[in-house]
C-alpha cells in the first residue's frame, strides 16, 4: 500500500499532533493483505516525563507537536501517535527493501533532532530512543510487532538512550528487559521482591556466623527471577537505590524479629550499588533505618563490591570510612575478581574482604594459583581483615580453604540463599553452641554438691572460709561463672587453700595415683580445633610428667606438666596418628611455692602452639597437626602419671587461638586487680 493511499477516519486522529492515533494503526493494518511484508519503528522521547514535570504539560505538548513534525519530515512510511510520547512508523517493505536505508532513516531522526526549531535547554534534555523490526509479515498479530519494536526501542534506552537498536527474536533479553522496567515499580509495591539469606558459616566449627541479603524476585507469571536477570537493568536505570534499601530494610525488620532466639546478633550484610556511595546522606539514611528497628549498627554489613572503587577513589574511601563511623561493618565484595584492589586495603580500613566464587575456582587448580590465595588470606590476617570465601561448594575447597586459615565460607557446600524462614531453620541447626570462653574459678563457693548440680541453688550449702576446707559432702561439683558448664572432682574430700585474689581460694590437689584426685571437666569446655587455656598454679612437689591439664581428642592429646624435660615445664601435644606424633614446647623452669600464670594456646589454622608464662610468650612450636574432637577434659592429673601436687585456680577455656597482646592484657588484669596477692613476679625473660 502507497504511503499516500490510505484514508484514515476523523476519528482515528490524534487532535494534538495531526496523526493517526492507536485506532488509526489497527484500522490501517487490517487493511493490509497477508503476503505483505513490513518493518516497523519504534520511537520514544527520552526523559519525556521530566519536561512535562518541570516545564508543565502544555510545554510537554507543543514538544510532541514539534517532534512529530521532525519524524514526518524523515520518515519513509505512515507515523502513527500510539501513546504519550511513543510514535510509530510502518514502512511497506516492497517500497523500501533496503535495511540500510531504514536504519539510515533511524540516523537522521535521532541526529536531526538537535536541530528541531524548539527551545534549546530543553532539548539540551531529551532525545530519541528507537527500536527497529525488519520484514514482518502482515498476516500475523500486530501486537505482537509492536512488541518487537518497542523492546529493541527498550534496549535502546538500557544502552544509554539516544540511540536505535534492531529486534533480534534470538535474543531473550528483548522480552525480559521491556517487560522488568515496566513492571519493576510495581513489583516493589506488591511485595514481589523478596529477601533471601544465605549462611556465612565457620568451616571448623560449622557454626553459623553470618549471613548475606539477597534479592530475589517472585514473579506472578515467571516465578523467580534471579538477580542477573534484573540488577544490571536496575543500576541502568537508577532504581537500584530503591531496592537496595528495600533490602537494607527487610534486613532490620527480619533482625528485629529474631528478638530472644539464639540468632539475634547475627551479623547480615546488605549489597550496595555503587550509586549510593555518591549520595551524601546515605549513611544517614540507613542510620535512620537500622535505628527504626533497633539494630545495633555492628551487626549491619555493607557490602560493597571491589570494581567501585576504579573511578573516584579518594570520594568512595571518604564515603567508606563514614560508613564505618556511623558503626556499621564495611566489607569487599567480590575481592578478586578482576580489579586489583590490593591497594585499597592500605586506604581502606574494611573489616571484611570477601574472596569472589570466581578467584576460588579459577585460581584453585594450579600451584601458583593456590599459592595466590593462601597469600591474600595471609596478607587479610596480617592487616586484621577478616576472610570469607565465596562460592565453596566442595569438602575439598573446604579442606584447602580451612588450610589457607580462612575459617569462613559462604557457599552451596552449606546453603543456598533462601528465604528467611528455612534460613532460620538452618540457623538454629548451626546455631552458636559454643561459648567462646569459660571460667572454672575452682574456688569453693563455685562448689555444689553433685546431686544438686542442675537446681543451680546448691552453692549456698557451702560457706567459703581461707585456709583449708573440708567439706561434709564427700563429690563437689564446680559449675563455671555462667552457670552452664560442670567439672566434677574425681577423688575423696577436696581441699581448698589461698587462691591469687584475697578473697578467693584455690583447690589444693594432693596428689595420688593415675586418675586419682583430679577434677573431670566437661568435655564441652572446648568444641573448637583451635583453643587457648589459661590457669593460676603453685606447684607444692614437683614429679617428673605430673599433668596439670590433660585434654583427650580422638586422634591424640594434648598436656601441661609443670615438670619434664631438664626440669622444665612442658606442653606437649601427641598426634596419634604418627608414630613420632609427639609435639613438645619446652616452657621453662616453674619453681615450687610461687603462683605461675600459664597460658597455652594451639591454632589449627597456623597449626602452631604456644606457650605463656606470666604473660610472656615463652614457647612457639610450627606445624603441629591439629586434633579433632574432644573426649575428655581433667585438671590436676592425667591418665598416664601421678597426679599434681599444688594448687589450681582461674582456669579458662577460649574456644579459639588468643594472640600476645590479648594474653599481656589477660595477665596484666590479674595482677592490677586490688585483690591480687599471687605474689611478686619473677621476671622470666
Ligand atoms: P554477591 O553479592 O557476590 O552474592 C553472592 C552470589 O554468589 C549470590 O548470587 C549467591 O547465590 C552466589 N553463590 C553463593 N554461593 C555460591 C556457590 O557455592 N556457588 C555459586 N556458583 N554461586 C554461589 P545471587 O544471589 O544470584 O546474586 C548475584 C549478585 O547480584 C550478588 O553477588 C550481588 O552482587 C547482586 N545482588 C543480589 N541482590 C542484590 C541487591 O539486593 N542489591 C544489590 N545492589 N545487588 C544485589
Ligand atoms: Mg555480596
Ligand atoms: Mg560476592
Amino acid at each position: 500500500m502507497n504511503k499516500n493511499e490510505y484514508n484514515f477516519d476523523k476519528s482515528d486522529m490524534d487532535y494534538l499532533t495531526g496523526l493517526p492515533g492507536r485506532s488509526g494503526i489497527y484500522h490501517y493494518y487490517s487493511e493490509l493483505n497477508d503476503d505483505d511484508v513490513l518493518h516497523a519503528m519504534f520511537v520514544d522521547i527520552d526523559n519525556f516525563k521530566r519536561i512535562n514535570d518541570t516545564y508543565g504539560h502544555s510545554m510537554g505538548d507543543r514538544l510532541l507537536v514539534s517532534v512529530s513534525r521532525h519524524i514526518m519530515q524523515f520518515s519513509l512510511g505512515y507515523v502513527f501517535r500510539i501513546g504519550g510520547d511513543e510514535f510509530v512508523i510502518l514502512i511497506d517493505g516492497n517500497e523500501v527493501s533496503s535495511k540500510e536505508e531504514v536504519e539510515q532513516m533511524a540516523v537522521s531522526i535521532i541526529e536531526g533532532m538537535e536541530n528541531i526549531d524548539f527551545r534549546k535547554d530543553i532539548l539540551s534534555l531529551i532525545s530519541l530512543s528507537i527500536g527497529i523490526v525488519f520484514e514482518q509479515r502482515a498476516c500475523q498479530n500486530l501486537d505482537d510487532i509492536l512488541n518487537r519494536c518497542d523492546a529493541a526501542m527498550y534496549q535502546s534506552k538500557y544502552n544509554g538512550k539516544n540511540r536505535y537498536t534492531i529486534y533480534n527474536s534470538d535474543d531473550k533479553s528483548f522480552e525480559i528487559s521491556r517487560n522488568i522496567e515496566n513492571e519493576m515499580e510495581k513489583a516493589l509495591e506488591n511485595g514481589e521482591f523478596r529477601l533471601y539469606l544465605q549462611p556465612k558459616v565457620n568451616m571448623i566449627t560449622s557454626e553459623i556466623s553470618g549471613a548475606e541479603g539477597l534479592s530475589r524476585w517472585i514473579h506472578p507469571r515467571d516465578g523467580l527471577r534471579m538477580p542477573a536477570v534484573y540488577i544490571q537493568l536496575f543500576e541502568k536505570n537508577g532504581f537500584i537505590s530503591s531496592l537496595d534499601m528495600f533490602i537494607f530494610e527487610e534486613v532490620c525488620r527480619t533482625k528485629a524479629a529474631w528478638k530472644g532466639r539464639t540468632y539475634e546478633n547475627l551479623p547480615v550484610s546488605v549489597n550496595m550499588s555503587r550509586l549510593h556511595l555518591y549520595d551524601r546522606r546515605f549513611p544517614e539514611r540507613l542510620c535512620a533505618i537500622a535505628d527504626k528497628y533497633d539494630i545495633p549498627h555492628n551487626e549491619l554489613e555493607i557490602e560493597i563490591t571491589e570494581s567501585v572503587f576504579i573511578k573516584d577513589t579518594a570520594e568512595l574511601i571518604a564515603m567508606t570510612t563514614k560508613l564505618q563511623d556511623c558503626g556499621f561493618l564495611v566489607s569487599i565484595d567480590d575481592f578478586g575478581s578482576g580489579f586489583s584492589a590490593l591497594n585499597l586495603l592500605k586506604d581502606l580500613p574494611v573489616d571484611t574482604v570477601k574472596l569472589d566464587k570466581g578467584f576460588l575456582h579459577n585460581s584453585s587448580n594450579t600451584s601458583r594459583g593456590r599459592q595466590v590465595i593462601r597469600s591474600v588470606i595471609a596478607m587479610c590476617r596480617d592487616l586484621k581483615i577478616q576472610v570469607v570465601t565465596e562460592g565453596i561448594e566442595t569438602a575439598e575447597q573446604v579442606d584447602f580453604i580451612t588450610k589457607c586459615s580462612c575459617q569462613t565460607a559462604q557457599g552451596f557446600y552449606y546453603s543456598q540463599p533462601v528465604p528467611v524462614g528455612e534460613f532460620e531453620v538452618f540457623a538454629e541447626k548451626h546455631k552458636e553452641n559454643i561459648r567462646r570462653c569459660y571460667l572454672f574459678r575452682l574456688d569453693p563457693s563455685s562448689c555444689v554438691p553433685v546431686q544438686n548440680v542442675n537446681d543451680g541453688k546448691g552453692a549456698s550449702t557451702f560457706s567459703p572460709g581461707l585456709g583449708t576446707y573440708v567439706s561434709t559432702v564427700a563429690e563437689k561439683a564446680f559449675l563455671s561463672e555462667d552457670g552452664s558448664l560442670k567439672a566434677v572432682y574425681v577423688g575423696g574430700i577436696p581441699s581448698f587453700t589461698q587462691g591469687i585474689f584475697s578473697d578467693r581460694e584455690a583447690i589444693m590437689f594432693p596428689g595420688g595415683d593415675v586418675e586419682q584426685n583430679v577434677i573431670e571437666v566437661s568435655p564441652n569446655a572446648i568444641v573448637n580445633d583451635s583453643y587457648t587455656i589459661s590457669f593460676w598454679c603453685k606447684p607444692a612437689e614437683l614429679h617428673n610428667w605430673s599433668s596439670i591439664f590433660y585434654m583427650k581428642f580422638e586422634t591424640g592429646f594434648s598436656s601441661f606438666s609443670p615438670i619434664a624435660w631438664e626440669g622444665e615445664a612442658d606442653f606437649r601435644i601427641r598426634d596419634s596418628r604418627e608414630v613420632n606424633g609427639w609435639y613438645d614446647s619446652s616452657v621453662c623452669v616453674l619453681s615450687e611455692d610461687l603462683w605461675w600464670h600459664v597460658v597455652i594456646s594451639y591454632n589449627a589454622q597456623t597449626e602452631m602452639a604456644v606457650a605463656f608464662i606470666n604473660g610472656e610468650p615463652i614457647t612457639r612450636n610450627g606445624n603441629v597437626p591439629a586434633n579433632r574432637f574432644v573426649k575428655r577434659i581433667m585438671l590436676g592429673g592425667d591418665v598416664f602419671q601421678r597426679s599434681y601436687i599444688g594448687a589450681l585456680c582461674e582456669v579458662l577455656f577460649y574456644n579459639e587461638a588468643k594472640d600476645y597482646d590479648f594474653v599481656k592484657e589477660l595477665h596484666l588484669d590479674y595482677i592490677n586487680d586490688p585483690k591480687y596477692i599471687g605474689g611478686k613476679l619473677k621476671q622470666l625473660i
